[in-house]
């Protein structure tokens, strides 16, 4: 998993510091983790139709990291459940980047 350094910028690889600066970069990869798992289980709640527990997912993975991921799976719950005015907000957040 890819982590930025928060102290450099850097790009690190499955590092548990930063390989430029020495920096603690764990507790990111756990966020990015529970991240990244918060997305899994929205899709599958997702295909599954239950539009709701899909929105939560993905509103708690964008919490943890403002990913496109979790806008995406947020704008297809909410078109998904008819709810037209909160997907705009979604799709302008997926857009970014
Ligand atoms: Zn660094």
């Amino acid at each position: 998993m890819e982590i930025h350094c928060p102290s450099c910028k850097k790009v690190n690889v499955d590092a548990a510091a930063c390989t430029r600066c020495g920096c603690e970069l764990q507790a990111l990869q756990a966020i990015a983790q529970a991240a990244m798992c918060n997305i899994a289980l929205g899709k599958n709640t997702l295909l599954a139709g239950n539009f709701q527990d899909a929105l939560e997912h993905a509103g708690r993975s964008w919490h943890l990291k403002h990913s496109p991921e979790a806008a995406k799976l947020a704008f297809l719950a909410n078109v998904c459940a008819m709810n037209y005015h909160e997907a705009l907000l979604w799709y302008s957040r997926a857009i970014k980047d």
